[in-house]
């Protein structure tokens, strides 16, 4: 079975980003409100991130090291071509109004010649590779406020109470998007999440590359994670975030169909590498805007920097005037 280069399909996406104007990554906004997306906070393409489940089985040797940087085009013919986003939507230019009051706001995280990470339980057969790197726009619902969504994918897992009670302590909102082969076995962990007021939304059963499977097992995938969810106490969920943030028109399409609206990020912390708590807590903040989406996990692997970066990013934000919103709800 092919392997997506990371840097491959970084530019892949990135190309594809690009030519879908960005925002259509994200096919449904947030609402009819949304209308300007937020490319302004253009996560950078460069950041051909992968999940924390991307590493594990993988025999190394198959993963290239990670691209600092992503070319923006593909390097060759080696690339399997991931099925077209719609070219129909092109061109819409995208106007970019967020006013991002923060000077420091930077297109591109840092490039790090990370090698690889490890921390990967149960990745499913995921081979590395998945990248996804988008620029995933969303524009926010409450534009003029200074409102920041926190997102926490994977979980829940060990270090999910751990993230409720710091998010708690700051009184903070956070949407958290679970696997639900996780929720069935952490049921009193998302009952306790929509307790707290958090958003408890679709990350798939079990991490699959939703572009890769068929149209049955997408609607499987996060058929049986709603019902995961509605059971453990978590509510319905709506919305839906890729694992890997791999999408595509027939993704989309498919989640259309099920009244299901695709939600990716804007700011990826990359907490899944492991990089330190300080690294992550910069990359968290520095390019914070007014409706701004982070990316980090609570699940995936040993979550242990994200949880001692995040009283220190609620801090920098809250006194920086953000607000902690929910997503989907
Ligand atoms: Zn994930």
């Amino acid at each position: 079975m092919p392997v997506y280069t990371r840097r491959g399909l970084g530019a892949a996406v990135l190309s594809l980003a690009l030519l879908a104007g960005c925002a259509n990554l994200t096919s449904s906004p947030l609402g009819p409100g949304a209308g300007a997306p937020s490319t302004a906070a253009p996560v950078s393409p460069s950041a051909p991130t992968s999940d924390p489940w991307t590493p594990s089985p993988e025999p190394s040797a198959t993963r290239p090291p990670r691209a600092a940087s992503a070319p923006t085009r593909p390097p060759g013919p080696t690339i399997k071509p991931r099925p077209t986003p719609s070219p129909s939507k092109t061109t819409s230019p995208k106007p970019t109004p967020m006013p991002d009051p923060e000077p420091n706001q930077r297109t591109k995280p840092e490039p790090e010649p990370k090698s690889t990470p490890k921390s990967q339980p149960k990745s499913p057969t995921k081979s590395e590779s998945k990248a996804r790197s988008e620029p995933k726009s969303k524009a926010e619902p409450s534009r003029g406020k200074r409102v920041v969504y926190l997102t926490f994918d994977d979980g829940p897992s060990r270090f999910t109470q751990q993230v409720l009670d710091i998010l708690n302590r700051y009184q903070a909102k956070a949407t958290f998007f679970v696997l639900g082969a996780n929720v069935v076995d952490n049921p009193s962990l998302v009952r306790a999440a929509a307790r707290d007021g958090m958003s408890i939304q679709n990350h798939s059963w079990d991490h699959p590359d939703l572009s890769s499977r068929s149209n049955d097992e997408i609607r499987s995938q996060i058929r049986r994670t709603d019902n995961a969810i509605r059971n453990a106490g978590g509510g319905n969920s709506t919305c839906v975030r890729p694992p890997y943030g791999a999408t595509n028109a027939r993704v989309r399409a498919v989640l259309g169909d099920m009244d299901k609206r695709q939600l990716l990020w804007t700011i990826d912390t990359l907490d899944w590498e492991r990089p330190g708590a300080s690294a992550i807590y910069r990359r968290a903040v520095e390019e914070v805007g007014r409706g701004s989406i982070v990316l980090a996990h609570d699940g995936g692997g040993v979550r242990t920097q994200t949880v001692a970066a995040l009283p220190r990013i609620l801090e920098n934000l809250k006194d920086r005037g953000y607000r902690f919103g929910t997503l989907c709800q």
